[in-house]
C-alpha cells in the first residue's frame, strides 16, 4: 500500500499552478497544519490494511518546512503508522529552498528519493512560469541533495512553455543530463483554466509553441535520453536502470493508496466493501477550514466515490498503457477475475490488426503509432466497455 502526504504552502504561487497550495505562511501555520495531518493519521491508521511500501511527500513545497518542524512531525509520523516496509520515501523539494539541514533531516528520516521542480534552465522562461528559483539553484542544490546522500534523485521538467525554443529545451534537457540525475519526468506544459498563466495566454500576451514544436520537443527528449541510459517507462517518466519512481508505477498499477492532507485522494479496498465494488475513492476538502474542522471530529468522513468492478477495469487498461511496459495479461487476471481478452476481446483483436497494439511477452503494448493516438484506442475501450 501507498501513502501520500499533502503539504500547500509554497512561497509564492507559480503562473501555471492549480495545486492546492498557498502563498506565503507562518511557521506557526505550518505547525498548525502538521499538527493536523498528524491527526488524521490518527484518526484513519485503520484504513491501511496492508503494509506500507512506498511514501511520497508533494505539495506545495515541502522543502519550505523548516528542518527541525519537518524532522519533529516525520518522527512524530513514524509512531502512528508502521514504515518498517518502506523501502522508497520520496519528497518533492523546490530548487531555491533547501539547506543543508534540511536535506540530512529528510535522509535521516528515511527519505531516500528527492524530487526538484525544475521545469527549465532559462531564467526568463522560469520567470514566465512565475518559479521562484533560478538556474544557477538547481546544481547547488543537486549537488546538497547528493551529498546528503539521497539516493534517488529525480528533475521534473517542462516543455509547451510560451516562449521557450526548441534549443531552450534541448539545453534544458542538457543541463538536466549534466548533474546525473536519477530519474527524470518531462511534462508538456497544461493551461489550467483559472491560472494566471491561461488568462495571459486568452489576452495574447504569452504564446504556446504550436502543436509540431511541441511535439518534436517530445520526440527529441525520448531520444536524447534514451541515448543517455534513460529507460522511458511512462509517457512523462524516464529513469536509469532500477530508479524508476515505484510510487507512480503504484498509482498506474491501482496499488491502494491513503492520501493525507487538504485535498489529498485516497483510493482503498477495504475487506468490508459491497460485492461488485472494487474500490472507494475519496477527496480530503481543499480549503484549511473545512479539514481543521474534519479532524476535530471523532471520525474523519469525507463523501465516498465507489469505483465499479467495469469501471476498474478500464481504469485498468487506461492506466497500464501509459507505461512502456504495457498490460500484463497475468496481473488483469489477478485484480479483474480472467485475462483482458475476456473483456475486451474484440478491441484487442481490432488494435493489433491495424497495428496499434501488440501483444509481447504476456503483456499488450502500444505501438509507436498507437501511443500517439492513445485517446482515441482509449475511447475504443471505454466503447467496448463490458
Ligand atoms: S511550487 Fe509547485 S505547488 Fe507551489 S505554486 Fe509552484 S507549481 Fe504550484
Amino acid at each position: 500500500m501507498e501513502l501520500y502526504i499533502h503539504i500547500p504552502f509554497c512561497v509564492r504561487k507559480c503562473t501555471y499552478c492549480s495545486f492546492t497550495s498557498f502563498p506565503g505562511c507562518s511557521q506557526q501555520e505550518m505547525e498548525r497544519y502538521l499538527f493536523a495531518v498528524l491527526r488524521e493519521a490518527q484518526l484513519r491508521k485503520h484504513e491501511i490494511n496492508e503494509p506500507l511500501e512506498t511514501v511520497y511527500i508533494g505539495g506545495g513545497t515541502p522543502s519550505l518546512i523548516p528542518a527541525e518542524l519537518f524532522c519533529s512531525f516525520l518522527s512524530e509520523l513514524k509512531t502512528i503508522l508502521d514504515f518498517s516496509r518502506v523501502h522508497e520515501f520520496t519528497t518533492e523539494a523546490n530548487p531555491g529552498t533547501v539547506t543543508p539541514a534540511w536535506l540530512d533531516t529528510a535522509v535521516s528520516q528515511g527519505i531516500n528519493r528527492i524530487s526538484f521542480g525544475v521545469q527549465a534552465f532559462q531564467d526568463q522562461i522560469l520567470q514566465t512560469l512565475g518559479r521562484i528559483h533560478r538556474s544557477c539553484d538547481v546544481a547547488a542544490s543537486v549537488k546538497a541533495a547528493r551529498e546528503s546522500g539521497m539516493e534517488n534523485i529525480s528533475l521534473d521538467l517542462m516543455f509547451g512553455i510560451p516562449g521557450q525554443k526548441a534549443e531552450d529545451w534541448a539545453e534544458t534537457l542538457h543541463f538536466a543530463l549534466s548533474l546525473c540525475p536519477d530519474h527524470i519526468s518531462a511534462y508538456g506544459l497544461i493551461p489550467e483554466d483559472g491560472t494566471p498563466l491561461s488568462a495571459q495566454l486568452d489576452s495574447g500576451i504569452l504564446e504556446l509553441p504550436d502543436p509540431d514544436s511541441e511535439r518534436n520537443m517530445y520526440d527529441f527528449c525520448i531520444r536524447l535520453l534514451a541515448e543517455n541510459g534513460f529507460e522511458q517507462y511512462e509517457i512523462s517518466n524516464f529513469s536509469r536502470p532500477g530508479y524508476a519512481c515505484r510510487h507512480n508505477i503504484g498509482y498506474w498499477d491501482q496499488v491502494p493508496y491513503l492520501g493525507l492532507g487538504l485535498s489529498a485522494a485516497s483510493m482503498l479496498r477495504p475487506a468490508s466493501r459491497p460485492k461488485g465494488v472494487f474500490s472507494i475513492r475519496t477527496t480530503n476538502p481543499d480549503t484549511l477550514h473545512e479539514y481543521y474542522r474534519l479532524i476535530h471530529s471523532p471520525v474523519f468522513s469525507v463523501p465516498e466515490e465507489t469505483i465499479s468492478l467495469a469501471e476498474a477495469r478500464f481504469e485498468t487498461v487506461m492506466l497500464s498503457l501509459r507505461m512502456t511496459a504495457g498490460m500484463n495479461r497475468k496481473r488483469f487476471r489477478d485484480l479483474h477475475g480472467a485475462p483482458p481478452e475476456a473483456f475486451y476481446g474484440d478491441v484487442l483483436r481490432r488494435l493489433a490488426s491495424q497495428g496499434l497494439l501488440v501483444l509481447k511477452d504476456d503483456s499488450w503494448l502500444l505501438t509507436r503509432r498507437g501511443m500517439d493516438i492513445q485517446n482515441s484506442i482509449l475511447l475504443e475501450f471505454m466503447e467496448d466497455r463490458a
